[in-house]
């Protein structure tokens, strides 16, 4: 797979279309997921290219992927989960359904999230 430019969140990082900005620094950019999955539902995105996690820690700097880790802690803090705990998510590829090919991690939080994942498979165990 590779980078598609003109995935949605290239365009916000172009400033092509609005977010609603939490935080942002030289290697990410957080803001508030459209259609919020829990009473807080934030998005970080590094400013780098790459499709999505493998993508990432194949090809980002050492420094871009330790900025973006400590980002996602430090934006956790901002909108208020830290103490009360919070769930990060990657979605990756079509079996992690992910949407949007820039890769992200979501920070959700506010409220008891439920289950880890759907048990809507079967397990295969053993
Ligand atoms: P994923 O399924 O992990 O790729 O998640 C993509 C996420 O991006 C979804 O939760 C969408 O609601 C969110 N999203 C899509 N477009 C926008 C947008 N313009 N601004 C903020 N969040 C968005």
């Amino acid at each position: 797979m590779t980078y598609d430019p003109s995935n949605i969140f290239a365009r916000i990082l172009r400033g092509e279309i609005p977010c609603k900005t939490i935080y942002e620094d030289d290697f990410v950019l957080a803001f508030y997921d459209i259609h919020p999955a829990a009473p807080v539902h934030a998005l970080v995105i590094p400013k780098g290219s790459y499709e999505n996690h493998a993508a990432f820690v194949a090809g980002a700097s050492d420094a871009a992927i330790a900025g973006f880790a400590r980002a996602i802690g430090k934006v956790a803090a901002m909108v208020g989960v830290t103490e009360g705990g919070y769930r990060l998510i990657a979605n990756s590829g079509a079996n992690g359904g992910q949407e949007v090919p820039h890769y992200h991690v979501h920070i959700l939080g506010g409220g008891s999230l439920g289950p880890m994942v759907a048990k809507t498979f079967s397990l295969h165990l053993n």
